[in-house]
């Protein structure tokens, strides 16, 4: 069976995108763990040291589902808005908030692709394993640029593809044929987890979204790949 995501026109992406994560909300911490084998936790950690939150800095946590970036950063003394297209997700987040005692984040529904902020509301935009979800991701960059103020920074934490020789086999075997089974298992749903790698391996090459991330007009962007690019962040400037 396939998912079929590759042959849909681009309107259809985001309902059936919303469908997924619609299907996974409940599950997708507990699946977060069971996949990536606690890893995602690393990658998460690493990000947000790299952001460096400040205290009182207004940060954008762009797709960002259950909470798991806005927690560490407001952790870090930081005002985040929580934004996604997926009310089910934000719902689980929230839950999740108030268990913590986490009562300082701000959950919004939006489409990355048309934000309803005023320009130059936030200092920082975060966008952690979303943007290869959303249809139009062009969009989604020039909205992240014009609701940043002139010094604010774009981040974005994504898979991409592992240059390690070796590595790049074992991965994709195992995305192909374990994480479906595994997605079937846990969360009762193989398609939704065969989009996912869909989406992983359609995404574009480091390099290839480093410019896109310059065509939207953002300078000095970097690329730090991490175990050899299977993920990587990307950031920017706007000056
Ligand atoms: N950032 C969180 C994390 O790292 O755990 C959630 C990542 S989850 C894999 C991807 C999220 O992107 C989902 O919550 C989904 O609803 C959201 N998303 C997909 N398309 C979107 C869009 N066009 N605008 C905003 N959010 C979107």
């Amino acid at each position: 069976v396939s998912f079929g995501y590759q042959n849909v026109a681009p309107a259809e992406k985001t309902a059936r995108v919303g469908a997924v994560f619609t299907n996974v909300a409940r599950r997708y911490d507990i699946m977060n763990d069971a996949m990536s084998g606690g890893m995602h936790r690393l990658w998460k950690d690493r990000f947000v040291r790299r952001v460096k939150p400040r205290g009182g800095e207004e940060i954008l946590d762009m797709a960002g589902g259950t909470g798991d970036i806005a927690f560490r950063m407001a952790e870090r003394g930081a005002r985040v808005t929580v934004a996604d297209i997926n009310q089910d997700m934000l719902d689980v987040g929230l839950d999740r908030a108030v268990k913590r005692g986490i009562d300082t984040l701000v959950w919004s529904c939006q489409n990355a692709e048309s934000l309803s902020f005023a320009d130059q509301s936030f200092d920082a935009y975060t966008i952690a394993f979303g943007i290869r979800n959303v249809t139009h991701i062009d969009q989604a960059l020039a909205e992240a640029y014009r609701v940043l103020r002139h010094g604010g920074r774009f981040w974005c934490l994504e898979f991409s593809t592992t240059q390690w020789a070796g590595f790049r086999e074992v991965y994709d075997a195992y995305s192909h044929h374990l994480v479906p089974r595994i997605g079937k298992q846990i969360a009762g749903d193989a398609d939704s987890y065969r989009y996912l790698v869909e989406s992983i391996r359609r995404f574009p090459t480091m390099p290839a979204f480093q410019q896109m991330i310059e065509a939207a007009g953002f300078t000095q962007t970097r690329v730090e790949p991490i175990m050899g690019g299977l993920v990587a962040m990307h950031s920017g400037w706007k000056t």
